[in-house]
């Protein structure tokens, strides 16, 4: 007899499309239900029927709001679920406005492709309805099975505000799912916690196979790319995901502008998404490290500074092009494929005067990664776009854990390990980690496909 039963519905050996069915107890969880994501907001497999009885699920669980974690929930709630989903405070809210922005984005693909569109505010709606209760971090959680009570922790993964893992406690033994596992030391967000006497640990490969090797000099090589294209006269563009980059690259410019590093210039946030998540992110100030706590006491406002300027309708956004000086243009989305920043791409990328800063991750075959891939010229909207401006890649901005840093999360808790699984990355990715925890840990490692069905006791 089995305590844990894991289906891996999704997020197995792809980077996106997070979804963990566990079953204990005769109860069955969901963690996460996340958007499949790539060269499109939402790749066409996402309106494939979920592979379990939506109907039976007893409860979900998220890890955080971003839309490869969240992103599927309404459809899942469109196909019968109509069970508790939990969460921290702010997961949930940044999910609230994540879900409602991702109508838009998802009815203009729908109609661009003759397609039904995946959810519709009804689905929303109802699934905010059914988010009532949130949970704090390592305050634990009594989930009823048919056979004996389980506990359920969450953990801080600093990774974006409100990011959890998530551990299950039955029968003594202890699964946790990592989610996201942030870049600590973040400027923001407080470090990962570790985690002790876990059993079975399904983590997170992002950056599996790779390090961010400017981590401690991203500040300076931002400053520099800023810097030069101003006294070019050129314009700077940043793609930024509207979470926690855009958070991060405001404090950055804060810092800068404030501190006389750079000169003033204004600086566009424009972003809808963005201007509101940072008002959340605001809401939630208690939740961030000693540092920014301490800035934020001394009384500056950490998210605003003298030149930011924010565009949140389409007429103002138009305003931003209306003359050729210096300026600084942070737009979503994060990795270009959708979004006001494709705009601005078409416009600034052949200006050979221009910059654009790459801060994030960028997944195969979307615009961002053909232009961190050095493309000469790019499509967009169809049209040819050749790329001359300046293309500066900072990896160290990652809201993820490096490889380095994911082979040491596991330390703290290796003595008990019984097996790992590595999801949440490209193959290449998951299969790199896996040799490098098997090789320092001795532990047995699985990268699972998805569908796969794993019995643990
Ligand atoms: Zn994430």
């Amino acid at each position: 007899m089995s305590t844990f039963k894991i289906t891996f519905a999704g997020g197995a050996q792809m980077p996106t499309g997070s979804n963990f069915l566990v079953e204990f107890g005769g109860k069955k969880i969901l963690i996460d239900c996340g958007l499949v994501q790539g060269e499109r907001y939402a790749l066409p497999t996402n309106s494939e029927p979920f592979s379990y009885d939506t109907k039976s699920i007893d409860a979900l669980f998220v890890t955080h709001g971003h839309l490869d974690h969240v992103g599927r929930i309404p459809r899942l709630v469109r196909d019968g679920f109509r069970s508790p989903i939990y969460s921290t405070e702010p997961t949930r809210e940044i999910a609230e406005l994540i879900l409602l922005d991702s109508m838009g984005v998802l009815g203009k693909e729908a109609a661009q492709t003759g397609t039904p569109s995946l959810y519709e505010e009804r689905d929303v709606l109802e699934a905010l309805h059914l988010w009532g209760t949130t949970l704090q971090y390592e305050n634990p959680f009594i989930f009823k099975t048919n056979d004996g009570d389980a506990t359920i922790i969450l953990h801080d993964a600093g990774h974006i505000l409100g990011s959890a893992m998530i551990e299950i406690i039955y029968k003594g033994k202890h699964l946790a799912f990592t989610g996201d596992l942030g870049n600590t030391p973040s400027p923001i967000m407080k470090d990962t916690t570790l985690l002790h006497g876990i059993d079975y640990l399904v983590m997170e490969s992002v950056y599996g196979d790779r390090n961010h090797k400017d981590k401690d000099r991203r500040i300076e090589i931002f400053k520099e790319a800023v810097t030069s294209t101003i006294a070019k006269g050129g314009t700077i563009i940043i793609p930024a995901f509207s979470i926690e980059r855009t958070q991060e690259m405001l404090l950055a410019f804060n810092e800068l502008i404030e501190g006389k590093q750079i000169p003033e210039v204004p600086v566009y946030l424009d972003s809808p998404l963005g201007i509101n998540i940072t008002k959340v992110y605001k809401k939630y100030e208690s939740w961030f490290n000693e540092n920014i706590e301490k800035i934020i006491k001394s009384g500056d406002d950490i998210f605003a500074f003298k030149g930011l300027v924010q565009t949140p309708s389409p007429e103002e956004s138009k305003t931003i092009n209306g003359n050729n000086l210096p300026k600084v243009i942070i737009a979503g989305s994060g990795m270009s494929n959708g979004g006001r920043i494709v705009h601005h791409e078409a416009k600034y990328l052949p200006d050979p005067n221009s910059t654009i800063i790459i801060v994030g991750y960028q997944a195969v075959n979307t615009l961002g990664r053909l232009i961190v891939d050095e493309a000469k010229e790019v499509l967009i909207h169809g049209v040819p776009v050749k790329v001359n401006a300046r293309v500066v890649n900072i990896h160290g901005f990652s809201a993820h854990k490096d490889s380095d840093n994911l082979v040491k999360f596991v330390e703290s808790t290796s003595d008990t390990l019984k097996k790992v699984f590595v999801v949440l990355g490209e193959p290449k990715s998951s299969y790199y980690l896996g040799q490098r925890l098997h090789e320092t840990y001795q532990v047995p490692v699985v990268v699972p496909e998805k569908g796969d069905v794993v019995e643990l006791d």
